[in-house]
């Protein structure tokens, strides 16, 4: 018989492995700015032209090459970043394949000019579909440029099967998000049709992102950061009323290097849960850092998908750490400026039963949607919104404005006042006891206040004996100058200059003191995008401002303050929900106790 076996020509083996490592634009682009990565560069210049299908060009500051190597680096396995089979469990490289330039030079018009510092002449090597077209010395600055044009342009059916520029460009941006994300250190200017598009100075993980993906961003995060044996973890998650339907920004980075891990999203759906809709999605920045002989990063051509040594563990690590980081934060659709003092749950993270198995257990407190199922017992620090949630002794249809005034009033007696867990003003009417939680009370007090004295038109201001100075940017400033009608109404009256606002007046209710912490909260609510339903301006601004001024949970109250909120609560038009539309009051009669028994 014949011999059929044949060894592959280079070229075609080429090919075939571009099929793998090159899908499209984009793909070049992750692989020429890994290299430069790689190549310890600070400033990293792109340019792309019709969608990356005409051309992509990556220029960098980094090493360079001799010229031997500038010769050899288009071989198939030419690698500087591994030597033996053994550097494959300590990779801290981007690449390490050697297959990323043959592939692209296999597909594609390539021309390369790269020059060491130290050397005189740069050198140039142009090739076409792995035929080499040109290779001489040449005048260069220090780096490498590498010019890749007409992809697929030997495999029509592979060029025929991109998608539209529009798709197209989508990937490359993709790309250079993870890339630029993954390295703040470096600076990258990125052209797009010869328009400048981004130039990212060398910046921190957080003014990365809200360089990349707005201002208002600043305001979505949350930090999360965790260190165990095993993972060392940091970044940034989006407060829960940003996430979104569509996926959003989901980005995990191990050892700087961005992976995709269904199983690790996973996790952070998981800490979410509860806080958002299941068809929402949470969005995140993560950073892992792990031993990189605990991976295996040769997985996948694209070396996008990596396994974990401990991938139980990191998932535990995640999910607790992020559940962790939400509950402190307290993540409430508008937002706590002061800390309730009950969320401060003591973390515990036992490094030994992380097995996958474990559970975390987080106060559900800080959770306003979930009701939990189980009452503990014996619980010292025993939650009784939980408990009365679960048994439901107040019906949600139940009409609480029949509650009257008179009826607790008949017994506002005083010792029948009391405080619970510095939250709660439990009192004893004739049929029932009534539970008011004290920081939403008094929002319903404020808030109604606050609209009474917009639409009277009585001219709320009171003129300032010295006119105070507050500091703000200029961005805080233009917001203010925008409402300045709205603040009036209420009483705030004020000039400006570049950096600071002077305020003249203030509406009586206002302590001069607190000024400058409302005002803030003020900001910080209309820079967001809060989601509260408004009927108007002095509708937003009145909710605000209750929040902001209310008594907060936590806080004692002394015999005249609880009075003073049981008092005005009874007395306002809707005083079963707070201006946010939560529960301000709850009824247990005896029934409901008696059931209790049972
Ligand atoms: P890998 O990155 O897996 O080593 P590549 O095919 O991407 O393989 O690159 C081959 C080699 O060429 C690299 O190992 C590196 O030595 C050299 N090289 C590629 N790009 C650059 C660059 N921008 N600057 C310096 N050297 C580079
Ligand atoms: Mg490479």
């Amino acid at each position: 018989m014949k011999n059929i076996i044949n060894i592959l020509p280079e070229n075609v083996a080429n090919q075939i492995a571009a099929g793998e490592v090159v899908q499209r634009p984009a793909s070049v682009l992750k692989e020429l700015l890994e290299n430069s990565i790689d190549a310890g560069s600070t400033e990293i210049h792109i340019e792309i032209k019709n969608a990356g299908k005409t051309s992509i060009l990556v220029f960098d500051d980094g090493i360079g090459m001799t010229k031997e190597d500038a010769e050899i680096c288009f071989n198939r396995h030419a690698t500087s970043k591994i030597s033996s089979a053994i550097d494959l469990f300590n990779i801290k490289s981007k690449g390490f394949r050697g297959e990323a330039l043959a592939s692209i030079a296999a597909i594609a018009h390539v021309q390369l000019i790269s020059k060491q510092r130290n050397d005189q002449l740069g050198t140039q090597i142009d090739i076409n579909g792995s035929q080499l077209v040109a290779n001489k010395s040449v005048v260069a600055e220090d780096g490498t440029k590498i010019l890749v044009k007409n992809l697929f342009f030997n495999i029509p059916a592979r060029r025929k099967f991109l998608k539209s520029n529009n798709v197209e460009n989508k990937h490359l941006m993709n790309e250079f998000f993870r890339v630029s994300l993954s390295h703040p250190e470096v600076n990258f200017i990125f052209l797009n049709e010869g328009k400048e598009i981004y130039n990212l100075k060398t910046s921190t993980f957080k003014k990365r992102i809200i360089e990349l993906f707005g201002n208002k961003t600043n305001e979505k995060l949350v930090p999360i950061n965790e260190e165990t044996e095993i993972l060392r973890l940091n970044g940034f998650i989006f407060k829960p009323e940003f996430s979104k339907k569509t996926r959003g920004q989901q980005y995990f980075f191990v050892n700087n290097r961005f992976i995709k891990s269904p199983y690790l999203n996973h996790a952070v759906k998981v800490a979410f849960e509860g806080l958002i809709d299941t068809n929402y999605n949470p969005s995140y920045f993560l950073n892992l850092h792990v031993d990189p002989k605990t991976i295996d990063i040769n997985i996948h051509p694209t070396k996008t998908e990596i396994k974990f040594e401990d991938e139980h563990s990191i998932y535990a690590i995640l999910r607790s750490s992020i559940k962790h980081s939400l509950g402190q934060y307290n993540i409430s659709p508008i937002l706590d400026f002061e800390r309730d003092k009950n969320l401060d749950i003591p973390y515990y993270f036992d490094k030994k039963s992380s097995d996958g198995s474990m559970s975390i257990e987080v106060n559900s407190n800080y959770n306003p949607f979930k009701k939990n199922k189980t009452i503990s017992l014996g619980n010292a620090n025993h939650n009784f919104e939980k408990d009365v949630h679960t048994l439901q002794f107040a019906s949600d249809s139940e009409d609480f404005t029949q509650l009257d005034f008179n009826d607790i009033n008949s017994s506002a007696n005083t010792n029948q006042i009391i405080q619970f867990n510095k939250k709660y003003i439990i009192n004893k009417t004739k049929s029932s006891l009534v539970v008011i939680n004290q920081e939403r009370a008094h929002q319903r007090i404020l808030y109604e206040k606050f609209l009474k004295l917009i639409s009277s038109n009585k001219k709320n201001a009171q003129k300032l004996l010295y006119p105070s100075e507050l500091e703000y940017n200029s961005q805080d400033i233009r917001i203010l100058k925008s409402n300045y009608d709205q603040l009036k109404i209420f009483g705030i009256e004020f000039n400006f200059n570049e950096n600071s606002i002077i305020i003249s007046s203030l509406p009586s209710f206002l302590n001069e003191k607190d000024l400058k912490l409302h005002i803030d909260n003020l900001l910080y609510n209309l820079q967001n995008e809060t989601p509260i339903n408004n009927f108007s301006e002095s509708d937003l601004f009145s909710k605000i401002l209750s929040k902001s001024m209310s008594i907060k949970n936590g806080k004692i109250l002394d015999t005249k303050e609880l009075e003073y909120i049981i008092n005005s609560l009874f007395a306002c038009k809707e005083a079963s929900r707070c201006p946010f539309n939560k529960k301000t009051f709850i009824k247990i009669n005896a029934n409901d106790i008696e059931n209790m028994f049972k």
